[in-house]
């Protein structure tokens, strides 16, 4: 066994300068192992070594090289001294990388704590304080004897020897219990003396006075380090070098003008943005009820109110709970009538909490579905083909927190277990390709992807709401801000889409429609390759694991408000997102339903009495699922009746036949059709058999022989019939008189038949 020093829970135990005792020696400092934060407790102050601190700083470079691909968030969030305390961290680790001397001084973290973001934090008891520092000694040394001795093996020297076994120096279980227990003992002690539980109970708006966003442009991801250093809260929904939107807090504005980069100040005041959003919402009840954004309540009572004026064409499900017990709903709009066979579209906002207008936009698409039924017949007509399912808050808990708390809260409300901090971010929690870049394995990470995929009820809700609905055929994911419209994939640059030709077109398309309501120009292109990778996302699961076409949107702006969009954006980015949403319902109602790609393996034409071998791709798309024993092959020589066989899938997706022979000189004629699972059919070509697919039979070694042709002039006309007559009678070898059509060897009745039957052929 090798000896390491204690990281089963790297982020747990969160030390402010509050608690830390003046130091002789102000540069010797050390991290927590894994994290690369800097820990204000001195080495003096614990007997340790400065070997110890050694080990812990290679431990901390290897996981961030090793992280290197997960490239990381912070949480949001003056309120929390551990994000504060990790911005530290990342920036030492430029300074340190790049040797350029500038170090943190333990007197410029003091005045951010101290500057009182929190209110109401409860009286620390200073008896268990105390204890919280003996425990810190006791954890501190089991650290330093693991440190020592993992040095003492990488080294070689010292008292412990390797040992191959390693039996020598393996702990019984009970003593990893222990230092387990102590480690959480020691970190709910801290939590208490430190205030974390009060700042990370909702005890008060969170302040973000004299914080910029500020749009820097990255040359290398070693900037893009620097930046999430400087920075715990990029304005993005992604990650990567290019331009990028970050928070920067005041004091960290003169080392991102240092840096050299080149930046642009989008807002200068985010607290100023805030406080005016937070006092004309005061008096929103005074408004129309697009004119403002709505808390969740609001929103839940809305959707009842169009259930209510509606009822014939809405009604409200229920999809599931959230983490701390919010209903998450629906609303469900469909044409009156029968509406068994109708596809479905589902639209998701609010995933992420601070992204306010997808919530209004989602239920703005609502309400002018319902209003508009009956009333514009392009409306009508979409409803009376489709279903649209529309979730306009997925994360209600976030969401709720954003109202009360933290009004740039991302991701959901969960209480991280062993973590002190909260929250996971749903769109990398979904389960196709969880885990991948650009996402993060760490709790204080703004996009954390949780513990595994659908950890968190509210995706869970929302994947077993689609299972539970098979006819789904498209899903629009709704997020702001940056003005694109992205197709999947989102976790990888390089692999394509099956359908990426489709779905990239449809997003350019829903891309154009946008733009010709207000003449916001929206990007359109797969997420992944056109901007960032990431993975474990919404739209990823729709498409891969169920096969529905799915977008994400990203609505306004492009960065002059951000999160905090005015709300007289609500209604013009409702009415553009709509004139999308109605184009793709459209293009979703009545498209086929499988796509073939072919014909492979006929060639341009097929000799006589040859069955040529022909093949096609069929896959089922929109959602559905191809019903493999349908795929049929209909085919006809030279005019006749169609006859229709069975395909047979070879490989995945790839479906074989043969074509029957034909006579040289004729056509064989063919097309394929197949039926999904639901009953869709489709044909290939899509308008067979007014158009088909032709294969002309010819003789290789050269033109058609016309039967009854006998002097090879390309007609059966009165020479060919003299030729008959005149060797009537006459025999010889196959293929030796002229007038021997049929090949017996002697020019008879038969071959005069052939002339006679013919006559005037080719003419
Ligand atoms: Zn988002």
């Amino acid at each position: 066994m090798r000896f390491e020093p204690p990281r089963q829970h790297p982020d747990r135990v969160v030390v402010a300068p509050e608690v830390s005792q003046p130091t002789r020696d102000p540069d010797q400092r050390f991290r927590v192992v894994g994290t690369g934060r800097p820990l204000p407790l001195r080495l003096g102050q614990i007997g340790l070594q400065p070997r110890a601190h050694i080990v812990g700083d290679r431990r901390a470079e290897q996981r961030l090289t090793e992280q290197r691909d997960a490239l990381r968030l912070r949480r949001v969030g003056g309120e929390d001294t551990g994000a504060q305390q990790r911005g530290e961290g990342h920036r030492r680790q430029r300074a340190g990388g790049r040797s350029d001397g500038s170090g943190v001084s333990h007197d410029r973290i003091v005045p951010r704590y101290a500057r009182g973001h929190k209110r109401g934090r409860p009286d620390r008891s200073p008896l268990a304080c105390r204890a919280a520092g003996h425990l810190i000694c006791a954890w501190m040394q089991i650290w330093r004897e693991s440190a020592q001795k993992t040095v003492a093996l990488r080294t070689g020297r010292g008292t412990v020897k390797h040992s191959r076994t390693g039996s020598d120096h393996e702990e019984p279980p009970v003593m990893n219990r222990l230092r387990s227990v102590l480690h959480l003992t020691i970190v709910l002690a801290l939590a208490h003396c430190l205030g974390l539980g009060a700042a990370l109970a909702e005890d008060g708006p969170v302040r973000f006075d004299g914080h910029s966003v500020v749009r820097v442009h990255l040359q290398t991801e070693d900037d893009l380090r620097f930046m999430l250093g400087v920075s715990d809260d990029p304005w993005a929904e992604r990650l990567g070098v290019g331009v990028l939107d970050f928070r920067v807090a005041p004091d960290r504005m003169d080392d991102l003008r240092a840096s050299g980069l080149e930046f642009e100040v989008l807002i200068e005041d985010v607290q100023t943005l805030i406080d005016d959003e937070r006092e004309r919402l005061n008096t929103r009840h005074l408004r129309a009820w697009f004119d403002d954004y709505r808390t969740n309540a609001e929103v839940s009572d809305y959707v009842d109110t169009l259930v209510n004026d509606f009822p014939h064409i809405a009604t409200r499900h229920h999809v599931g709970t959230s983490i701390q017990g919010r209903e998450i709903y629906a609303i469900r709009i469909t044409g009156s009538g029968d509406d068994s066979g109708r596809r479905a579209l589902l639209y998701t906002g609010g995933q992420h909490a601070r992204e306010w207008v997808s919530i209004s936009t989602s239920m703005y698409i609502a309400d002018r579905f319902v209003r508009d039924y009956g009333a514009d017949s392009r409306t009508t007509d979409l409803l009376d083909a489709t279903i649209v399912y529309i979730i306009p808050v997925v994360n209600p808990d976030g969401y709720e927190f954003t109202w009360t708390t933290q009004r740039l809260w991302r991701k959901n409300r969960r209480n991280n277990p062993g973590s002190s901090f909260f929250g996971v971010d749903l769109n990398r929690n979904w389960g196709y390709e969880w885990g991948g870049q650009g996402s993060s394995g760490a709790t204080w990470s703004d996009i954390y992807r949780g513990a595994a995929p659908f950890s968190e009820p509210e995706t869970a809700a929302v994947r077993d709401f689609t299972l539970a609905r098979d006819n789904i055929a498209a899903h629009v994911d709704i997020h702001s801000y940056s003005q694109l419209v992205l197709s999947p994939w989102g976790y990888t640059q390089t692999d394509v889409a099956p359908d990426a030709c489709h779905l990239d077109g449809l997003a350019q398309e829903m891309a154009d429609e946008i733009f010709s309501v207000h003449q916001k120009p929206y990007f359109a292109g797969p997420a992944g390759a056109s901007l960032y990778v990431a993975s474990g996302i919404g739209p990823d699961w729709f498409y891969g694991e169920r096969n529905i076409y799915a977008w994400t949107f990203e609505l306004r702006d492009t960065g002059q408000f951000g999160f905090i969009l005015p709300a007289t954006e609500i209604l013009p980015t409702g009415e553009e997102t709509l004139a999308a949403v109605l184009h793709l319902g459209e293009s979703v109602a009545y498209a086929d339903r499988v796509r073939f790609e072919g014909p492979d393996g006929p060639g341009e034409s097929v000799a006589p009495s040859v069955n040529a071998p022909v093949s096609f791709d069929a896959r089922a798309i929109l959602g559905a699922t191809l019903d493999d024993s349908t795929v049929t092959l209909h085919a006809r020589v030279d005019g006749g009746a169609y006859v229709g066989a069975t395909m047979l899938e070879t490989s995945p997706g790839v479906f074989a036949g043969t074509l029957p022979a034909g006579a040289c000189g004729q056509v064989i004629e063919y097309f394929v059709t197949a039926a999904t699972t639901m009953g869709d059919t489709a044909s290939f070509p899509a308008d067979a058999p007014v158009n088909v697919f032709t294969l002309p039979v010819l003789d290789p070694d050269g033109p058609c022989l016309i039967p009854g042709d006998a002097n090879g002039d390309g007609v059966v006309d009165f020479a060919d019939l003299n030729i008959v007559l005149n060797q009537f009678g006459l025999t010889g070898a196959p293929g030796e008189l002229q007038g021997d059509l049929n090949g017996d060897g002697a020019v008879g009745f038969a071959d005069l038949n052939i002339v006679l039957s013919n006559f005037g052929a080719g003419g």
